[in-house]
């Protein structure tokens, strides 16, 4: 077998695809079967010139097979070649190459057997959840519009009694073959889609579809730490496929709901949480709460600032498949009295008098300062 499909077909390998299509032609007429009758090594190099082109025509292919080399392609091209003994030329090789292909593009390999039109439909359902169920995990009820295997008939569209019988258009394969030029290209059969039978007496309850159309009641197991976005996959539960066919899966899409006291990042919880004046100067306690319902104390330094994080370590989210829990994060807001009594006032006038030669907001004595110098700074 050559080494390379440019060389294989004489041409260079930055050659047009009409310059690709011209020397293929002139070849294929060459090595042709019908041209050399019992020729084993005309055969051979004709199944080549097939397979190069095959290839090279199509700008995806062609695109791969630079990029790959030939390595790639020979499996395929022996494969398809060998394995399927008796079917026509092009398309032997062409059937090896589907599945590589498939695999480098991630298309669907089912499509080539017809599977694809006859396995059901994948279908998605959106879920929305509360951040506490998806810190805890909850199994949800669902119900699912979707078609389901037909019971009468048991999935098979014949009715009670009656077989599918094998299908006279493809005798049974589910494909025909139809000649195309030099090439022998296989489609789907169109009298029975690909199954291989056809049912003389459909089932009433389905018309021969071997399903009907139903709301199924599910119950979902939603695991702790799931986030925004989350899919769930439960296998086989998508719309059940034609005439017992493959069904399709069903896609659990999870948007977590906001949550008026938390804010997640992740595996970490944060808390914002307003702390009176007094308690943030004088010191103390707080009680806040915890993502798993619980309490947990937070101690309060004298002279506590706005925007102090305290972290509470494994007070925060669970995490997906893991025992692990995230920290929470606590963050200060300090609150300035208002609705003040005449006597708070007065005693807050008294509290500055009574501070007056002491640094007791440092913080502001500092900015305030550092802006004297830049106007002084101007002035210059
Ligand atoms: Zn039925
Ligand atoms: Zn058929």
């Amino acid at each position: 077998m050559s080494t390379d499909f440019y060389e294989t077909l004489g041409a260079s390998r930055d050659a047009s695809q009409d310059d690709l299509k011209k020397a293929f032609r002139k070849l294929a007429m060459q090595y042709h079967p019908d041209k050399n009758p019992g020729n084993d090594e005309a055969e051979h190099k004709f199944k080549e010139i097939n397979q190069a082109y095959e290839v090279l025509r199509d700008e995806q292919k062609r695109a791969a097979y630079d990029r790959y080399g030939h390595e790639a392609f020979e499996n395929a091209a022996s494969g398809g070649g060998g394995g399927q003994g008796g079917f026509g030329f092009g398309g032997g090789g062409g059937g090896g190459f589907a599945d590589i292909f498939d695999e480098m593009f991630g298309g669907s390999a089912g499509g080539r057997h017809g599977d694809a039109t006859r396995r059901g439909s994948d279908l998605r359902y959106n879920m929305d959840i509360s951040l506490a169920d998806a810190f805890k995990g909850k199994t949800a009820e669902i119900r699912v519009p979707t078609s389901v295997r037909c019971d009468p008939c048991n999935g098979t569209g014949a009715a009670e009694g009656a077989k599918p019988v094998s299908c006279s258009t493809c005798q049974g394969a589910g494909k025909v073959r139809a000649q195309q030029g030099f090439f022998t290209v296989e489609r789907t059969c169109p009298a029975c889609h690909g199954a291989g039978q056809v049912i003389d007496n459909p089932c009433s309850g389905c018309q021969g579809q071997g399903r009907t159309q139903k709301e199924k009641n599910l119950s979902v197991k939603i695991p702790p730490g799931v986030e925004e976005g989350t899919r769930i996959r439960l296998n086989g539960e998508g719309e059940a496929g034609l005439q017992g066919s493959q069904p399709g899966d069903l896609y659990i899409f999870l948007s977590v709901e906001p949550h008026h006291l938390f804010k997640r990042d992740g595996a970490d919880i944060y808390c914002r949480v307003p702390m009176a004046m007094m308690t943030a100067a004088l010191g103390g306690a707080v009680e806040v709460p915890t993502i798993d319902g619980g309490r947990a104390k937070v101690t309060i330094a004298p002279g506590t600032q706005s925007g102090v994080q305290f972290r509470l370590r494994s007070k925060g989210m669970s995490v997906l498949n893991s025992s692990q829990r995230g920290d929470m994060y606590v963050e200060s807001r300090i609150e300035t009295p208002v609705n003040l009594s005449r006597k708070q006032r007065e005693l807050l006038q008294e509290f500055e008098s009574a501070g007056k030669g002491r640094s007791f907001s440092p913080e502001s004595e500092s900015f305030f300062s550092k802006v004297k110098e830049f106007w002084a700074d101007l002035k210059d």
